[in-house]
């Protein structure tokens, strides 16, 4: 590639991930427009959409979410308003989870001011590491989310074998994340782009240049669709047809993993 970047040691990697959502957990929304010119917002509410969860009319029991890297809790909130709004279902439980606490905190401040904060404990969030998720038991979750927080984990094959394990047969792995562009002429621009214009505007905007650095390299390393698709594959999921859905030339993609 002609836009090089700097190799980070792995065990640094995660001291330096916490030091750069703390500090743009404030500005987070700020950062997000940045990095995608605020098409992560249609790329969030495609994914809700697509998923479609909620509790079915007649079903036995809620659904039981969990939201990993969950920080300021955009994709938690959206699906418990899609349940609500399409199913009637008000019932359902979330998890958010995030290894950050200061981006967790962030959620809940959020949280205070929505209409979930309805005085059951349904909602809940939990300081976790996703490569680990101690606190969470094994066959609990029904559908496990994760949006733009995967490529954060130090081990990423550990972080899918420990969706699989948390979710029950049935369960719905679902992951929303950066990519890689399929066509080479459009790659070029965006390489060009993220590579030079974004920890730029990273520092006129937020005065964070470090930390858009950080994430425009950690975009590049991530695994090309095919390979997290075999990632998601070894960790035990079926994958339905078509393991993948590219947003914006690859720019984004979802990816679908089912626990059989
Ligand atoms: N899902 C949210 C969204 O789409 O707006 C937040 C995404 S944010 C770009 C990435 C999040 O991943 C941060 O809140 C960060 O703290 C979290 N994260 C990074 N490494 C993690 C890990 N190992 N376990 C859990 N969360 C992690």
């Amino acid at each position: 590639t002609h836009f090089g970047y700097k190799t980070v040691n792995k065990d640094d990697k995660e001291k330096l991930v916490k030091g750069v959502f703390s500090s743009v957990a404030s500005n987070y929304d700020v950062m997000n427009d940045v990095m995608s010119l605020g098409i992560h917002r249609i790329w969030k509410s495609h994914f809700i959409n697509r998923l479609d969860a909620g509790m079915r009319p007649g079903a036995s029991r809620p659904l039981d979410f969990l939201d990993v890297a969950g920080g300021t809790g955009d994709i938690a909130f959206g699906l418990l308003e899609h349940a609500e709004k399409k199913y009637n279902d008000r019932l359902s439980t979330m998890t958010v989870a995030d290894i950050n606490p200061d981006m967790l905190a962030e959620g809940e401040i959020r949280f205070q001011e929505l209409k979930w904060n309805d005085g059951s404990d349904r909602v809940n969030f939990l300081v976790q590491n996703g490569e680990t998720m101690d606190a969470i038991e094994d066959n609990s979750k029904d559908v496990y989310t994760i949006a733009f927080g995967i490529r954060n984990f130090t081990d990423i094959q550990a972080g899918l074998n420990t969706a699989y394990r948390v979710l029950r047969p049935g369960g719905i792995f679902a992951c929303l994340e950066f990519s890689q562009v399929d066509n080479p002429i459009l790659d070029y621009a965006y390489q060009a782009y993220s590579f030079s214009l974004l920890p730029l505007m990273g520092q006129l905007i937020a005065n964070d240049r470090e930390s858009y650095q950080y994430l425009v390299e950690s975009i590049r390393r991530f695994p090309k669709q095919e390979e997290f698709s075999n990632m998601i594959e070894k960790a035990g999921f079926y994958i339905p047809e078509k393991g993948y859905e590219n947003l914006t030339f690859g720019v984004s993609s979802i990816h679908i993993g089912v626990k059989l």
